[in-house]
């Protein structure tokens, strides 16, 4: 197998996932046999490649286990958790195969579902990605992913169709494309529509997690729309210009205004609470405006670090 070059590979991030894993080895490996002798490839046409992003459990354990029973069962452990995103850059770093299949490891997005996939591949599309039909997340889950595609649509300036899964086929220009996109803020569905080519999407299954919780917490999706928004877009900076001219034409107008009673009515203007009103409203606006332009700045100052994306702990990829 050293030499043959893989007509697929697959790359799955994996963090805390060991009850998760040994069933996602065994449904991918029946899909991806069967995938492969319907076009008379042999078994060992396709590798595996699981992304250990720092877990705590025994993920790394089973990952090793794994290959070494099944030399097709490739292993990244990273040195600590980078982050969902940065693992599957690690793994198209280093995939092997013509064809490239991307998917979670909680079993959301079925490995059954990938043939739907590649016969859409096959017509000559450099991406097929999964839309969900359904939904199976919990309601929290379901609002907070429905307000970021929301806003990633609005204001990333890509074209994005929302709730795309993971589960996705790329052709290997187009991962080249992605492996020269070296930012460390990074949001694959984002990058993956950036680079172009001709990409298409297949509506499919969407299951509960198959074993434990979503490794996402609130910080961590924060983090995540934000890299996702500034990585494709600076309309939030221009807000900074939208607010400032909104706040002085009001105030001039509020000004004429309260001229014309004291001139011309001769009424006295009572103040004090419209100073206070206007000076915290002006005051709160200050603070958004700069806050998100330090969000920028902080964002241009990791990205002159030019820190590597990951460091890797071990790894094996073949003997
Ligand atoms: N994951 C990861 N690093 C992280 C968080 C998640 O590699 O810091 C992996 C996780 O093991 C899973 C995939 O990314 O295979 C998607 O995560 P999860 O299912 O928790 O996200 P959700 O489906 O809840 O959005
Ligand atoms: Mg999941």
């Amino acid at each position: 197998m050293n030499n043959i070059i893989p007509e697929f590979s697959i790359v799955i991030p994996v963090y805390n996932e060991q009850e998760n894993i040994p069933e996602l080895y065994k449904r991918l490996t029946e899909v991806m046999d069967k995938l492969c002798a319907s076009r008379k490839l042999s078994a060992d046409y396709y590798e595996i490649i699981m992304v250990d992003d720092g877990s705590t459990d025994d993920s790394w354990n089973i990952i090793k286990n794994l290959h070494h029973n099944d030399r097709r069962v490739k292993g990244i452990n990273f040195s600590r958790n980078f982050g969902h995103h940065i693992a599957i850059t690690a793994g198209l770093d280093y995939v092997k195969g013509r064809t490239v299949i991307l998917m979670d490891g909680d079993l959301q997005d079925p490995p059954e579902e990938i043939p739907k996939l590649y016969e859409r591949f096959q017509e000559g599309f450099d991406l097929v990605y999964g839309i969900r039909q359904k939904r199976n997340d919990s309601l929290f889950k379901i609002l907070t992913s429905k307000l970021f595609w929301w806003i990633l649509r609005k204001f990333s300036g890509v074209e994005m169709p929302k709730d795309q899964t993971m589960l996705r086929i790329l052709s290997k220009r187009l991962v080249e494309s992605v492996r020269q996109m070296r930012e460390s803020a990074r949001f694959v569905h984002g990058i993956m529509a950036w680079v172009g080519f001709n990409s298409t999407n297949v509506e499919i299954r969407h299951n509960p997690r198959n074993k434990g919780k979503s490794k996402y917490n609130l910080p961590k999706m924060f983090k995540l729309a934000f890299h996702a928004v500034t990585s494709f877009s600076a309309i939030p900076l221009k807000l900074a210009s939208y607010l400032g001219f909104m706040s002085s034409f009001l105030s001039f107008m509020i000004g004429l205004y309260f001229l014309y009673k004291k001139l011309f009515l001769n009424i006295p203007v009572p103040g004090y609470a419209s100073i206070i009103v206007s000076v915290f409203f002006v005051g709160g606006i200050q603070l958004l405006v700069l806050g998100i332009m330090g969000e920028y700045i902080g964002r241009t100052y990791h990205e002159v670090q030019h820190r590597p994306l990951y460091i890797i702990k071990e790894s094996f990829f073949e003997e």
